[in-house]
């Protein structure tokens, strides 16, 4: 779904084929930009320190340096046309000195925005979105004045650097409240109140600098320990719900002038109340299956939005499952053959050397005439390959 300006035709900013893109970054959704810019005709900059990271190896340059690094920096300024990123938890100081020297999108304080909890949820608020009633923890003398504010059963998440279920505790009274803050190791927090919540989805959207916005399918999610295990698409849920959740996401995008491929998640609560949970600036593990079963893939769309060109389309050709592949089914070794023996499962591996538990080291897509098969294949080679 394209709307706006997002199908004008060229303007003086574009960056065409031939022009080198940087990413700092060089996990998974870093080699996936990289692999389709380098489809397309760009050549790729990665910026990481780990010499064996999954994007460096599909590079056509991989600077090996720290984010922080400010020889590498301007290496990375004067090499690349555009800068994007793959994660928020660069520094926003390194992308702002990036931005002196080249084209960054998003924008060093909208990634610097999504680093913390607390920032989003305000903004978020900000832009009309309904967020869970939460109290700010900057320290532990305010636990206390937190647990009175919800009086409640709660999550307390960390305000940085919480991803896939990590940095977030349970607690039902205030005692186990403080012992939850101590744990986390006292850094600050959100004390946020548990929802009823009846399904989990995302948004994820593109918007280029011409104000255009292209919608990709709302994607249904199944999380298991906190990580994100299944994306069903399309999302069983009521229009009404989608429709709400993508004016949400739009007036997010709108309202910061945001630039680039932007994950909203969202919970559908059991009274039918649609709330934001958090935001990515950049690609998202819920929008994997665009790789199969979409017109144009997040990552293409991450390549047009940073370059300046017309959003590609973003209609989905296939209802589809995709399954998070985990380290822990490195243990064993993972049961490759029963997983290619199926002719509507797509792979995708990261290259990563080492497989710990918890840790993403792919995915695939289950492709189907109907949701109902795409399910059935998911579920039927989950149990092969011995997932869950
Ligand atoms: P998050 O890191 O905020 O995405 O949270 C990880 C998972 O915890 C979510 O996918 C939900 O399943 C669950 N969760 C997060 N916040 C809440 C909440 N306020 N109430 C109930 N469950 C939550």
């Amino acid at each position: 779904m394209t709307t706006g300006s997002g199908t004008t035709a060229q303007t003086p900013d574009m960056l065409l084929p031939g022009a080198t893109l940087g990413v700092l970054g060089g996990g998974q959704l870093g080699r996936m930009f990289a692999l389709a810019a380098r489809v397309m005709g760009y050549r790729v900059v990665v910026l990481d320190p780990d010499p064996q990271c999954p994007a460096g190896q599909v590079a056509d340059v991989h600077l090996k340096a720290p984010y922080t690094d400010a020889v590498a920096l301007m290496r990375m300024g004067e090499l690349c046309q555009a800068v994007t990123t793959e994660f928020e938890n660069v520094p926003a100081s390194s992308l702002e000195m990036l931005a002196r020297r080249t084209r960054v999108a998003p924008a060093p304080h909208i990634v610097q925005l999504a680093q913390d909890r607390l920032h989003e949820k305000v903004c978020a608020s900000k832009f009309g979105c309904e967020t869970a009633p939460y109290a700010n923890v900057e320290d532990a003398g305010d636990l206390v004045h937190a647990w009175s504010q919800l009086s409640a059963p709660g999550l307390l998440k960390t305000r940085r650097m919480g991803y896939d279920g990590k940095g977030q505790m349970r607690a039902d009274d205030l005692d186990a409240l403080v012992a939850a803050h101590a744990a986390l190791g006292g850094v600050p927090c959100l004390f946020e109140g548990l929802l009823a919540i009846e399904r989990e989805f995302s948004v994820v959207l593109a918007r280029n600098a011409q104000g255009g916005i292209a919608f990709f399918p709302l994607a249904e999610n199944v999380h298991r320990q906190g990580i994100l295990d299944m994306s069903i698409v399309p999302a069983r849920l009521p229009e009404s719900v989608a429709e709400q959740a993508r004016q949400m996401a739009r007036r997010i995008a709108e309202g910061l002038g945001y630039v680039g491929v932007l994950a909203v998640e969202f919970f559908l609560l059991a009274d039918g109340r649609v709330v934001f949970n958090e935001m990515a600036p950049r690609p998202h593990n819920s929008g994997h299956y665009t790789l199969d079963a979409c017109v144009t893939d997040q990552f293409e769309q991450q390549v047009r939005a940073l370059c300046g060109l017309p959003l590609g389309d973003t209609r989905l050709l296939s209802p589809v499952v995709m399954v998070n592949l985990l380290g822990d089914l490195w243990a064993q070794g993972p049961r490759w053959e029963a997983l290619l023996k199926h002719p509507g499962v797509k792979l995708h591996l990261y290259g990563k050397v080492e497989a710990r538990p918890g840790r993403k080291m792919g995915h695939y897509n289950c492709l189907a005439p109907t949701l109902e098969e795409a399910l059935a294949l998911a579920l039927e080679t989950r149990r092969a390959m011995g997932i869950g």
